[in-house]
């Protein structure tokens, strides 16, 4: 059921090979200064307030990526009013979203300077990025049928998956035949512009998909307006609880509200794990993306005994990290989305190594936004009291007598996101696995990167509403009811 046959996932890319370099760095080359122009995608002529804004690469602040104009609470309304359930048959709507993955991935040197220069994204994040989001159109197409849609939903996307969950949410809400309403992240317009340009030239008609660039009130204005009649959304927890009220005050009370939210992330360490694999999953976990993944690692806990020299391997990963431009290939470690995320989380570090808690800290380049992936100790997740999100892992030890009670924290947070465990004893797993309350549990391995199709992503508690995406259930909570009821 997790895999149609007909549907395989979009291929790896050898990066440690050269000719594969070589054919990202000839398909980039055109757009390394290249400038983009985002607008409101509406299918009325509702004409907006002509207000612009310029767009730059948080790796180097000067090189300007393009512009946006950014949507009007009017356009909203009137786009709201014009939005139309794509009701074809469940085969066109598969066949159309097949060519909308097809032409991202003849897009893909756009897709992929974009991914770089307006959000920071490493060689690898971009083709991670890329097959997610192909993924996405192609998991979602194969499972179209002829369900009755929901209506007309309200797409609203983070800017740290800019291409990946703004397409996916986009694309299940269309295969199940719904209109959308798509709110592209304030600080990533471009590649969104981009995305649905790619969509409407494979055949999504116009009234069916429409783009509203936009910041805070663009939400509140989709989220408070009649006609939305489902709401998906992955952001922060606050966010979410913002929405929900909204949702409850001026839409339908049945009103499906699909939430993707924070984390508050842990790994468990014991002294049986295997050091060089636990080593490379903590700092794939934690830093990769500069750590701007809601299912980042944020808590680490070693076991006491094996702490110290653990620790000293881990540092040595830390540093061997190469920080900078993403893109430059061999660059692990990017800057944060912008200058407000830079200040907060550099604040945060500062205030830890007041206290003395900054365990290490890697030196990081000085223009741009970027933050030193950096260790803070903590005696239990429970000293944390919010997810920083960034390349900052907190650090605690426990004794194994303990492994229950640390189980228990990590679910007293509230949140319920990803789960790492490296051990070698089974009964462990099988425990620890039943003990801790998270949505994603990954043993002896990173805890990023679920796959669509065979790692259905999604948390519980403060960390989202499920059904989780890429899973064989996501698409129902887009349908009015399943056709046959028997199969959910
Ligand atoms: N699906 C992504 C992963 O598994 C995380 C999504 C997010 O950060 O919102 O790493």
């Amino acid at each position: 059921e997790l895999f149609a046959p007909e549907r395989p996932n979009s291929e790896g890319w050898d990066l440690t090979h050269r000719p594969t370099r070589q054919k990202i760095e000839v398909a980039r080359a055109p757009f390394a200064t290249a400038q983009w122009a985002a607008t409101p995608r509406l299918s009325t002529d509702a004409s907006g307030s002509g207000q612009t804004q310029s767009i730059t690469n948080p790796a180097r602040p000067d090189d300007v990526v393009g512009t946006v104009e950014w949507a009007t609470v009017d356009q909203v309304t009137a786009a709201c009013s014009a939005a139309k359930a794509w009701s074809v048959d469940a085969s066109t709507r598969s066949a159309v979203l097949n060519r909308a993955a097809d032409l991202y991935e003849t897009h893909f040197g756009e897709l992929f300077a974009l991914l770089a220069r307006e959000a920071g994204k490493t060689h690898q994040d971009a083709v991670a990025e890329l097959r997610e989001a192909v993924d996405f159109l192609r998991y979602y197409a194969a499972r179209s049928d002829g369900a009755p849609p929901v209506g007309v939903f309200a797409c609203i996307s983070p800017w740290n998956f800019p291409l990946a969950i703004f397409t996916g949410q986009i694309a299940a809400a269309l295969a199940a035949g719904n209109a959308v309403l798509a709110k592209s992240a304030e600080q990533t317009p471009l590649i969104a512009d981009r995305a649905v340009a790619l969509m409407h030239d494979a055949g999504v008609p116009r009234t069916a998909l429409q783009l509203l660039p936009g910041a805070g009130d663009i939400g509140a204005a989709l989220t408070s307006n009649p006609k939305v009649t489902g709401v998906a959304f992955t952001g922060s927890t606050e966010t979410a609880q913002v929405i929900h009220r909204s949702i409850a005050d001026h839409l339908d009370p049945g009103t499906p509200f699909i939430a993707e939210t924070g984390g508050l992330n842990a790994m468990i360490v014991d002294s049986t794990a295997l050091p060089e694999q636990a080593v490379q999953a903590i700092i794939e976990s934690a830093f990769q993306s500069a750590g701007q993944r809601c299912s980042a690692l944020r808590c680490l806990y070693i076991q006491d005994d094996i702490a110290q020299s653990f620790l000293e391997m881990l540092t040595g990963a830390m540093d061997a990290l190469m920080l900078g431009d993403p893109w430059v290939y061999g660059t692990d470690v990017g800057p944060v989305i912008d200058e407000e995320a830079r200040a907060d989380i550099q604040t945060y570090i500062e205030t830890a190594a007041r206290d003395g808690r900054v365990l290490h800290q890697v030196s990081a380049p000085k223009t741009g936004y970027f933050v030193p992936p950096t260790l803070i100790r903590v005696n239990s997740i429970a000293d944390m009291e919010r997810e920083i999100f960034g390349p900052v892992l907190h650090v605690a030890t426990f004794k194994a007598k303990d492994i229950d009670a640390v189980a228990d924290a990590i679910n007293a947070t509230g949140y319920g996101l990803t789960f790492g465990l490296h051990t070698r004893i089974d009964d462990r797993v099988q425990h620890l696995s039943e003990r801790v309350e998270a949505g994603n549990i990954y043993v002896n391995r990173n805890q990023i990167g679920a796959i669509v199709g065979s790692q259905p992503f999604g948390g519980e508690g403060l960390s989202g509403t499920g059904p989780k995406a890429g899973g064989p259930h996501y698409l129902d909570r887009f349908r009015a009811y399943p056709v046959d009821a028997s199969h959910v």
